[in-house]
């Protein structure tokens, strides 16, 4: 068999613990016999992150920025324990965040559906698609905790010496405070990111705030939102047949529960960080979510929603084979190599990553699952299977699907 060409190469970064053993056997098992894979490898392993002070984190970021499509596999946060464990030089960053700041992206996050698996809520027949804006508000915030009986004001002094000064409170007793902030041009690059991702997916696009109450600042994200909309991609959405739709966020949640999905929700940084746990939660295991990074000029980073599942590294370090569910990882190959396809233009390697998803589905869907999955599973007959046997069955219906 012929391998299917491809022409850029991918920016791969590698990673950490049970997700770093999977990113081998995938790639041995699922793209190598098919695909003539050409990569920039970085390696995000934490030993190399600390080796090169972290320098192959920026690295990886910017050859995502000149060759425009990534696939990360999860990596290690260090904290205390994980300095301590790898012996590091320093308690480097999330690389996630380190990437992040470099994209300024916005992160989409969707679950992979399959029929033995019935989402909590039975009318969502589709999937969700959550667009959180990862920067600013409560995650950038300053809080004080008030001791006793004063004002609190909130001042602006501006760089022209212009100043203003609003009062807060006057409290008589005791409480709490807290100042946070966004910044226009951070909102301005997550709603190009929503329309794009939008028209990229033909899927309409909702937003929710609460700018009844809060006039100044979410009123400011629904203004935004629509000048872009207006005068940017009206045209566009309404070429597609799809739409752009803002309200209230407690009428959006309310919306999204009634819905049958299919659409995509964005939602401000703290609404998408709470959000799309539920939402992963209610369509059934966090090891079925994708996750990708989309910059406002169009770079993509692919990934797994999930961590590097450290409770089944140990058990594989002591010769144990683990019941690992590749499948979001998988979909992050299938996703970067897509749109690597996309952008040059090589119609073999898109059917090949819709292909290996079929593959992936139609093994799932067959009854043969990982554990994660099999204790969900309804109305049908489940074969058990550790990771080398799940990515084996997979396998050989991706070679009948390619033949
Ligand atoms: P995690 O790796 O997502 O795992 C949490 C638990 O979820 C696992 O112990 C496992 O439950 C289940 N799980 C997650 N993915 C699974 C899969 N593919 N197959 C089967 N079960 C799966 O989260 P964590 O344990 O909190 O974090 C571990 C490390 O990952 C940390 O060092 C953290 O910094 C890092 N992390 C990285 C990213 C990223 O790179 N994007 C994201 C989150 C966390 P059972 O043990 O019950 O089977
Ligand atoms: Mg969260």
């Amino acid at each position: 068999m012929t391998k299917i060409q491809m022409t850029t190469p991918l920016v791969e970064m590698d990673g950490d613990e049970m997700t770093r053993i999977l990113w081998r056997m995938i790639k041995d098992e699922l793209i190598l016999p098919f695909v003539d894979l050409k990569t920039e490898y970085y390696d995000l392993g934490l030993k190399h992150r600390d080796e090169t002070n972290d320098q192959v984190t920026i690295d990886a970021a910017k050859a995502n920025m000149k060759y425009g499509v990534s696939v990360k596999c999860a990596t290690i946060t260090p904290n205390a324990q994980r300095v301590e464990e790898y012996n590091l030089h320093e308690m480097w960053k999330s690389p996630n965040g380190t990437i992040r700041a470099i994209l300024d992206g916005t992160v989409f996050r969707a679950p992979i559906m399959i029929d033995p698996i019935k989402p909590v809520v039975k009318n969502w027949t589709a999937p969700i698609t959550i667009a959180r804006h990862a920067y600013g508000d409560v995650y950038r915030c300053q809080e004080i905790r008030v001791q006793g009986p004063g004002k609190a004001t909130l001042t602006f002094e501006g760089a022209d010496g212009q100043t203003v000064t609003e009062t807060i409170f006057d409290f008589e007793g005791a409480g709490i405070l807290q100042g946070m902030y966004n910044k226009d041009d951070s909102i301005a690059s997550f709603a190009r990111s929503c329309f794009n991702y939008a028209l990229d997916m033909k899927q309409d696009l909702w937003f929710g705030a609460k700018d009844t109450i809060s006039k100044k600042y979410d009123h400011a994200f629904k203004d935004i939102f629509q000048d872009i909309y207006d005068n940017e991609y009206k045209d566009r959405f309404e070429a597609l047949g799809i739409t752009y739709f803002y309200s209230l966020i407690d009428d959006i949640v309310a919306r999204v529960i009634r819905s049958k999905g299919g659409f995509i929700w964005a939602c401000k940084n703290y609404d998408g960080d709470v959000m799309s746990d539920m939402v992963s939660t209610a369509y059934g295991s966090l090891a079925m979510m994708t996750s990708v990074l989309v910059s406002p000029d169009g770079n993509y980073e692919y990934e797994a929603a999930h961590g590097t599942v450290t409770r089944h590294y140990y058990r594989y370090l002591e010769g144990e084979k683990t019941s690992t569910n590749p499948m979001a990882t998988i979909f992050a190959w299938s996703g970067a190599l897509r749109k690597r396809g996309e952008k040059d233009d090589l119609p073999e390697l898109m059917a090949y990553a819709d292909q290996l998803e079929q593959a992936c589905l139609d093994t799932l869907n067959s009854g043969i699952m990982t554990k994660d999955l099999s204790l969900l599973a309804q109305g049908i007959e489940v074969t058990e299977v550790n990771s080398e046997e799940f990515l084996k069955a997979i396998r050989t219906r991706l070679e009948a699907l390619l033949a």
